[in-house]
């Protein structure tokens, strides 16, 4: 038996990173998964892998939300589980940052949770699960993330209020906040056909050995685990939490 058998769960911004690991592992446990994102290629092509369904979704837009909740339903005949996975990252120094940068950020990161959680809590008939994905700068300060980190704080304040506000309807939320995770928005080459992946996921280890006390950057099949984790029963009496993934970063400093 799989630990989502049954389910019906929206992951957003699935079609590569950490949400493809989310579809991929939640599909194999048994859920019906909609793997949601903006690149449609990628994103039907993983679908069609795993037996998915794809739905364009563009989460910082109110209609697209609707219009992928209709899809998912007419699929699947309800929802479950949203994951809302999706999300950008700028570097910049507050003083440097455009406004528009800074409003482009907080519309994918922070407005799109907020939609995600306003547009499919509604439709859980029988419960269900949210998992926001915040980070590690949800709970501390980064130098040159200032837009990223304040979206991804923003992130865990809703699922607090998203936990209180749904308790009563048995819908549990709940945020991963993970640390420096190998995939494409840590380590670009992932995007580069030219460029040799493996290779600078060494070099990444080599930079997080100094930084994280477990020696290296995450996977992203250790968050889609802890997604899993929040998305199915193992976790029935857990709400409004945030779940730290980091290899130990935040556990403190080493001075000797
Ligand atoms: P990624 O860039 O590989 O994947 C992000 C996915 O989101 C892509 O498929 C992209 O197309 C999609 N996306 C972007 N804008 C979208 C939009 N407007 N609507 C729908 N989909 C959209 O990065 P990732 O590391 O897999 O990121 C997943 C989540 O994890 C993000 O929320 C990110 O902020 C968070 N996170 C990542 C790390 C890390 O080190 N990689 C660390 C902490 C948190």
């Amino acid at each position: 038996m799989g630990k989502l058998d049954g389910r019906v769960v929206i992951v957003t911004g699935a079609a590569r990173g950490q949400g493809e690991q989310e579809a991929r592992l939640f599909a194999a446990e048994g859920a019906r998964v909609a793997v949601a994102d903006v690149l449609d290629d990628r994103g039907e092509a993983l679908a069609k892998e795993i037996g998915a369904l794809y739905v364009h979704l563009d989460v910082g837009r109110e209609d697209d939300w609707r219009s992928a909740v209709r899809a998912v339903k007419k699929a699947y005949g309800r929802v479950d589980g949203l994951v809302n996975n999706a999300g950008i990252l700028r570097f910049n120094s507050l003083v440097d940052t455009p406004l528009e940068e800074f409003l482009q950020v907080v519309q994918v990161n922070q407005v799109g949770c907020f939609l995600g959680i306003r547009s499919v809590a509604p439709e859980m008939e029988d419960g269900g699960t949210i998992v926001n994905t915040a980070s590690y700068t949800a709970v501390t300060g980064m130098a040159a993330v200032g837009a990223y980190a304040a979206t991804k704080h923003a992130i865990l304040g809703l699922t607090r209020v998203a936990a209180l506000e749904l308790a009563p309807r048995r819908i549990r939320v709940n945020a991963v906040c993970p640390g420096a995770i190998d995939t494409p928005m840590s380590n670009p080459a992932r995007l580069d056909p030219d460029a040799d992946a493996e290779e600078t996921s060494r070099a990444l280890d080599q930079l997080y050995r100094r930084l994280v006390p477990l020696g290296r950057i995450g996977r992203p099949e250790e968050v889609a685990r802890l997604a899993l984790f929040l998305t199915g029963a193992d976790s029935s009496y857990i709400t409004g939490q945030p779940f730290v993934i980091d290899g130990g970063w935040l556990a403190g400093v080493t001075v000797v």
